[in-house]
């Protein structure tokens, strides 16, 4: 299941309470659904929840009975009203004078109240919304061929608060987020306060990964950096020892040495630790300096 259908199924779990709720939550449905007008109103959706929802919304806003039709191709629920009475009834409920057909604008009346407002939109999320899963970037959107029904409910969003952007496309408008808080807060207000969890806990991962990631690559390159310090030093010293032979080495030395080209890829704690004595890492640093200068210093000497 998409997260979108996850979140339409959390949202559809909400009960059908008060009566000024389901008018506004029914009236976002409709604004944003397939076809709504003073002849015919269609809501077409392939979330199942929501195609449940739909009559038993109806019926408490509007009176209205509607039966839920059988899915149809793709698994797609289409709702349809026709009946005049019907539609009589939710458009008088919602203030709609039908010989003015301006079914695609909103009446602000329908939703005074905080609780409704936050119905209403919910109902345009079930209707119109999608929601990218957590893993992927941000991006929370609720699409309209309307595109002054679009800025009607932008406008009504910032008088709440929240902050989506609006972007036009050639047969569609849009209002989305694409900022993890402003779309945690527009679920959450909508009752999808799960879902605005997931969204929080996927970005703090993400950020927990990143910062692991960059000290592992961090460390990866000390590593990468300490064997090519060795890699260099081992081949000075080889070269020093074929033209020069041991004996530039003082005695003290010759083990250190040894046990640098035995094991060219053990870290300087390492071969530390396996000397006898065993001296300190920075021990082993210093003299491994005076081994490489002393093998520099020869070959300088053999090249003059
Ligand atoms: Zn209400």
């Amino acid at each position: 299941m998409s997260f979108s259908s996850e979140t339409k199924a959390e949202l559809c779990r909400i009960p059908v309470s008060r009566m000024c709720c389901a008018v506004a939550e029914a009236y976002g449905i409709l604004l944003y659904a397939h076809t709504f007008s003073h002849t015919e109103i269609c809501m077409v959706t392939s979330c199942e929840p929501l195609a449940r929802r739909i009559p038993p919304l109806l019926a408490r806003a509007f009176g209205v009975t509607v039966k839920l039709p059988e899915a149809g191709s793709g698994g797609r629920y289409a709702i349809k009203i026709t009946e005049e009475t019907q539609l009589g009834r939710i458009f008088s409920a919602l203030g709609y004078d039908l010989k003015y057909h301006l079914s695609y604008h909103l009446n602000r009346n329908v939703i005074e109240e905080d609780c409704c407002r936050a119905s209403f939109l919910r109902g345009i999320f079930l209707a119109a919304g999608t929601v990218a899963s957590p893993d992927k970037k941000t991006h929370l959107e609720l699409t309209t061929p309307h595109h002054t029904l679009c800025r009607e409910v932008m406008s009504l969003m910032l008088d709440m608060e929240l902050s989506p952007k609006l972007a036009t496309r050639k047969s569609a408008s849009l209002l989305y987020w694409k900022d993890t808080a402003g779309a945690e807060d527009f679920l959450t207000l909508i009752g999808a306060p799960h879902a605005a969890l997931c969204m929080m806990e996927a970005k703090v991962e993400k950020q927990l990964r990143n910062q692991i990631n960059r000290q592992v690559n961090c460390e990866a390159a000390n590593v990468i950096k300490a064997s090519n310090a060795a890699a260099e030093q081992i081949a000075v010293i080889r070269r020093a020892l074929d033209q020069s032979g041991w004996d530039i080495f003082p005695d003290a030395l010759h083990e250190t040495i040894r046990l640098r080209l035995d094991d060219p890829t053990a870290s300087l704690s390492e071969l530390a630790s396996r000397l006898d004595p065993p001296i300190s890492k920075p021990g082993l640093s210093h003299r491994m300096r005076r081994i490489v200068s002393i093998a520099r210093a020869a070959a300088e000497e053999e090249q003059t």
